[in-house]
């Protein structure tokens, strides 16, 4: 299964990088309650990238998907630039779904993904194979089933917080 409509590839990557962070904010987003436009890790983020990659460009795909930057090698190499590892996992699987469209929609099969955390001087390489797109497909099909339920119950967290829907979960 690949899901075909643009409306739902457009948040697709966000959602999935959400659900491994918290389901309440995976569902808020994709019903489109939005708190802010940007919050102060979004900006912190961008500020790392242009201090350590300065020679690099972002580069957006089909207005759908956007990368911290993208090398030539003997594969095509996706990089996105990380603040901390903390939620490595969201960040493994966001990228692996960009790998997964580049595949199905663009054909390009000889390809790496790339998480670097130039803080702590760390690099995450990233292989899409069989298994992590069958587990692709089962985030996308639990995706849909969530946000085609009620809201879950905020369970609070560390990351509460930082998180831009703070007042709505917990004031
Ligand atoms: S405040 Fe906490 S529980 Fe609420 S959406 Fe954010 S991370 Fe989830």
């Amino acid at each position: 299964m690949f899901i075909d409509s643009e409306k739902q590839l457009r948040i697709i990557g966000t959602q999935i990088n959400y659900y491994f962070i918290c389901k309440t904010k995976l569902w808020l987003f994709s019903h489109h309650i939005q708190m802010e436009q940007e919050s102060d890790l979004v900006s912190l983020g961008k500020l790392l990238h242009s201090k350590s990659y300065k020679d690099e460009k972002e580069y957006t795909i089909d207005n759908l998907i956007s990368v911290d930057f993208i090398k030539k090698q003997d594969c095509l190499e996706l990089h996105e630039v990380k603040k901390s590892s903390k939620m490595e996992k969201a960040h493994e699987y966001q990228l692996l779904y960009y790998m997964y469209y580049l595949k199905e929609k663009k054909g390009i099969k000889n390809i790496k993904g790339i998480i670097n955390y130039p803080k702590m001087r760390k690099k995450v390489m990233i292989d899409l194979n069989e298994s992590k797109e069958k587990e692709l497909n089962t985030i996308i099909g639990d995706i849909d089933n969530l946000i085609n339920s009620d809201i879950p119950k905020s369970e609070r967290t560390k990351i509460c917080r930082k998180c831009a829907y703070f007042e709505f979960c917990w004031v």
